[in-house]
């Protein structure tokens, strides 16, 4: 019997996990169908951009505690996960995506600066070429997470704590009711609550539960990129 039950072990299963624990949950129980760290999950591969750079402020203030979480994880873990490259999002002139992350930007105190695409083709001349009358924001302070490296941090962290991390072993069913029972392939198990953190195979295991879950590939009209080398 757990307190708790995490299934998929990609990084939201496993943050949440390590989380779990690290905010002193006994008893926590997190489950993969393939193997730890595989690569055919959304958080596998090498780096993934991080930033404050968002449209939306909820997400700018939020990666202000993000950053501060990566750190701790860096010095509990002994190793390195982040390395600031700075990141430039332009788009169109104009561009509602680019406007607003300006403006969110401004409201949450996050250092940038604001230059047009002939500004930015003047200070990198070997490097970029975009029309003229884009707009880009740069936040010097962003950079790249070691995606992979900082998934294996996270789970090995979550185990130094007490926390179970079983791969190979695929939900195929979630039976709810007071106490939670959760079928692999390879046996059952309880547990008081179970968070389900399955990434693009979370709308197929919901609806075996009665939960539809909406998903929709978001559109976007800008573009992100590393200024200074990786
Ligand atoms: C190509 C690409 C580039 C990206 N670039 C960026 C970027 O630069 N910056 C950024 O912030 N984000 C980026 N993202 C988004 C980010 O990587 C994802 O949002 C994040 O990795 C999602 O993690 P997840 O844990 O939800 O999903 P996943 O990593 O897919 O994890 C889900 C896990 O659940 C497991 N699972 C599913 N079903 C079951 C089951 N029945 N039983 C047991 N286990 C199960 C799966 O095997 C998997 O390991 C990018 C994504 C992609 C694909």
């Amino acid at each position: 019997m757990y307190e708790c039950i995490v299934i998929g072990a990609g990084i939201e299963g496993s943050a949440t996990a390590y989380n779990l624990a690290k905010g002193g949950t006994k008893g926590v129980l997190l489950l993969e169908q393939y193997e730890a760290c595989h690569n055919r999950g959304s958080s596998c591969g090498q780096s993934r951009i991080t930033r404050r750079a968002y449209e939306t402020l909820f997400y700018v203030e939020m990666m202000t505690d993000a950053y501060k979480m990566w750190s701790d994880l860096e010095k509990e873990a002994g190793t390195t996960l982040y390395k600031r490259t700075g990141v430039m999002v332009f788009g169109g002139n104009g561009d509602p995506y680019v406007q607003q992350t300006i403006k969110s930007m401004k409201i949450a105190n996050i250092p940038h600066d604001v230059l047009s695409g002939a500004e930015i083709n003047r200070r990198f001349p070997k490097q970029m070429k975009i029309p003229d009358d884009y707009m880009c924001v740069i936040e010097e302070d962003a950079g790249i997470l070691y995606a992979q490296k900082a998934l294996r941090a996270m789970q090995e962290q979550f185990q130094k704590m007490g926390g179970t991390l079983l791969d190979r072993h695929e939900v195929t069913e979630i039976v709810p009711g007071d106490i939670v029972t959760v079928v692999t392939n390879r046996g059952l198990f309880k547990a008081n609550y179970v968070v389900i953190a399955a990434g693009p195979w979370a709308p197929a295991l919901c609806s075996s539960i009665g939960v539809h879950l909406p998903f929709k590939v978001p559109y976007y009209s800008i573009y992100l990129c590393c200024i200074h080398a990786i």
